[in-house]
């Protein structure tokens, strides 16, 4: 069954015109109303000439379709949305507790058909373009110790199939003493997570599935080598759908618990509430999954950690993901 919260979109994303509009900008819009007549004519006329000569350079190289309006992201009312979504579930359903989820992390491995991985080079920007959709925000709803309120518990996801099942981190999940978890779409609906199917606890990944239809995959791919590009679309401190772009820094093990678990490390930024997005190679295939930081310091002069050297970003590698899929 479907479970739509409601469609956020308007709420959540405002195109520039609502933005500047409803007054959000504030410091640009009270500088508006200081300009005088004459200023505007005057930029107007300059405008109107800037236009004239730009025409037949516009005329002849048309907008391509990948050259939308920019979108502004409103951070605070995807928060109040999620936790406000997070609430609903709690209380009216359906969807099952974060212990029965828990209790289901002991399924090792689930057989569904990935979508192919893609072959088109394309550029950071059209990858956040054509692959953002595939991002979710994956949140927990908790009890807080400190004051005695539920609050959401935000970071990432990525769907890899139309009907819902999708990729997340292990430490998003194994939380027994929270209480329900959901995601949120781009366009600002809100699901629950139904079941886990796969789950890696050494490799800090688990796929689990979500109550809809229509979602937008992504396709994984173990084919990155050291050194190409790669674009990470994540939620750093909930900064949702930030993008960032670096190389694949290198592949290599971390021993977890006697355990060597293949990781591959990326020089694309990311921080606390990424946890769980995607890594894209310049394809727009997922050749990672975002889970930690560790930060170098230099050593002997800096017990205090004043002096950082290094941000070192952990991902887990695609073809550990692949794993969980035979
Ligand atoms: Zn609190």
């Amino acid at each position: 069954m479907l479970w739509v919260h409601a469609r956020l979109a308007e709420n959540v994303l405002a195109f520039a015109s609502g933005l500047s509009a409803s007054g959000h900008v504030s410091g640009k819009v009270c500088m508006r109303r200081n300009f005088d007549r004459k200023k505007r004519r005057s930029i107007l006329s300059w405008g109107v000439l800037a236009v004239a000569l730009a025409m037949p350079r516009v005329l002849a190289e048309p907008c391509a379709d990948t050259c939308p309006a920019p979108m502004w992201i409103d951070d605070r009312r995807i928060t109040d949305a999620m936790t406000a979504g997070l609430h609903e579930l709690l209380q009216k359903g359906p969807a099952p507790s974060m212990q029965a989820l828990v209790q289901q992390l002991n399924a090792s491995r689930c057989t569904v058909e990935l979508p192919r991985p893609k072959s088109s080079i394309l550029s950071p920007a059209d990858i956040y373009e054509r692959k953002k959709e595939g991002v979710l925000i994956v949140g927990t709803l908790m009890d807080c110790a400190k004051c005695g309120k539920r609050h959401a518990s935000l970071a990432g996801g990525f769907v890899v199939t139309r009907d819902g099942v999708a990729v997340t981190a292990h430490h998003l999940v194994e939380r027994p003493d929270h209480l329900v978890m959901g995601v949120m779409t781009w366009d600002g609906r809100l699901f629950p997570v139904t079941s886990i199917l796969a789950a890696d606890k050494g490799a800090d990944v688990v796929v689990f599935q979500m109550d809809g239809t229509g979602f937008q995959p992504l396709s994984l791919s173990d084919q990155a080598r050291v050194g190409d590009p790669v674009t990470v679309i994540s939620h750093p401190d909930n900064r949702y759908y930030s993008v960032t772009t670096g190389v694949i820094s290198r592949y290599y093990y971390e021993k977890i618990q006697a355990k060597a678990v293949r990781r591959v490390a990326v020089t694309a930024d990311f921080a606390g509430g990424s946890s769980g997005c995607p890594v894209l190679d310049q394809r727009g295939n997922v050749v990672g999954m975002v889970v930690r930081t560790s930060s170098l310091y230099a050593e002997g002069m800096d017990e205090k950690h004043d002096h950082l050297q290094m941000v070192v970003k952990s991902c887990v590698s695609s073809d550990v993901i692949l794993e969980l899929f035979p």
